[in-house]
C-alpha cells in the first residue's frame, strides 16, 4: 500500500488523508489515556474493539436519521470517514451522577438524574477542556445558535436511541462524550456526529451487578479494562466465541452474502 499522509496524531486515533478528497481514515490505537494525558497505558485490543464498536453505534444511528461522518469499515482497526471541520466542543450527555459532575454537585455517583443534562466543554488540551455555558460558545462563536439547537436535538435523539440499546443488554448509558463537525456544500453548511462512541467515551454500568465495563477501570486503576471492553462487544454480537471480532459477526459480510444468496426476484 502507497505510504499515507498522517494529519493528525491524537490520544487514541491517528488520522490519515482518505482515498478520495473530503474523506480520512480513522485508526484506532491502543493508546489510554485520563486525566487530560497525565495518565497514560495501553489497553490491549482496544483499537479493534472501539473500531468495531464504533461502527456498530454510528451504523445504528444512521438508520434512525443521525447524520454521521462514518462511511465504512476498512479493515480490524480502520474507518473511513466524511472530512469536516470539527466543532470546538465536547458534548457530554449524563443520565446518571459520575465522574466530574459528582465532585462539581457533591452527590454520590450512581444518582439517577431527574432528567437528561446535556453539558459543553471546551476542546483545548492546554486549558484542560474547561466547560463552557451557551452564552460562552454564542459570545466567541465556537457554534451559531442553529447548529447549537442541532447539536442538542441530535444528542437527546441519540442518548434515547443508546439508552434502549444498551438496556437491551442489561447495560445502564451512565454518561457519554459526542463530538460534531461541519460538512459544507457550497455556501450551506451542515452539522453531523463525528469522532467515535465506545467505552472510552461513555460510562457504561452492568444494570444487574453495577460492574463498570469502561474507561473508568483505566482512570481509577481497576485492572480489567481489556475484558470490559471485549464484554461490551460480546453483549452487542460483535465477537465470535473466540473473544475476536472476525468477520463471522461482520454484519455488513453477513447482509452481502444474504444478498448474493437471495433469490432473483420475479418479473
Ligand atoms: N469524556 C470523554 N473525554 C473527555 C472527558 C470526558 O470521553 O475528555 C467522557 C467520559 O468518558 C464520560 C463523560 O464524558 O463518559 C463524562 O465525563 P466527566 O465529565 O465525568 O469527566 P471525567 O470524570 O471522565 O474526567
Amino acid at each position: 500500500m502507497s505510504r499515507r499522509r498522517q494529519i493528525y496524531e491524537g490520544k487514541a486515533k491517528i488520522l490519515y488523508e482518505g482515498p478520495e478528497p473530503g474523506t480520512i481514515i480513522q485508526y484506532f490505537k491502543d493508546d489510554a489515556t485520563a486525566f487530560n494525558a497525565q495518565k497514560k497505558g495501553t489497553i490491549n485490543g482496544k483499537g479493534v474493539i472501539n473500531n468495531r464498536i464504533s461502527e456498530h453505534v454510528f451504523t445504528r444511528l444512521s438508520t434512525i436519521g443521525i447524520p454521521t461522518h462514518f462511511i465504512r469499515r476498512l479493515n480490524m482497526r480502520e474507518q473511513l470517514v466524511r472530512q469536516v471541520e470539527i466543532i470546538p466542543l465536547e458534548v457530554v450527555v449524563r443520565n446518571v451522577v459520575a465522574g466530574s459532575l459528582a465532585t462539581r454537585v457533591g452527590l454520590p455517583e450512581g444518582e439517577q438524574l431527574p432528567h437528561t443534562l446535556i453539558e459543553y466543554y471546551l476542546k483545548s488540551d492546554e486549558l484542560g477542556d474547561p466547560m463552557v455555558a451557551e452564552e460562552h460558545i454564542a459570545c466567541f462563536n465556537w457554534a451559531s445558535h442553529e447548529e447549537m439547537q442541532d447539536i442538542a436535538a441530535m444528542a437527546i435523539r441519540i442518548n434515547d436511541f443508546m439508552c434502549g440499546m444498551f438496556s437491551a443488554i442489561d447495560i445502564r448509558l451512565v454518561d457519554f462524550k459526542l463530538e460534531f463537525g461541519r460538512i459544507y456544500d457550497g455556501d450551506y453548511s451542515r452539522v453531523i456526529l463525528a469522532d467515535e462512541i465506545s467505552p472510552d467515551n461513555c460510562r457504561l454500568w452492568d444494570f444487574t451487578t453495577g460492574e463498570k465495563l469502561d474507561k473508568d477501570r483505566f482512570r481509577r486503576d481497576m485492572g480489567g479494562e481489556e475484558e470490559a471492553y471485549q464484554e461490551v462487544a460480546r453483549r452487542l454480537g460483535l465477537l465470535q466465541d473466540d473473544g475476536n471480532p472476525g468477520e463471522v459477526l461482520d454484519m455488513s459480510a453477513h447482509r452481502s452474502r444474504l444478498r448474493g444468496a437471495a433469490p432473483k426476484p420475479k418479473k
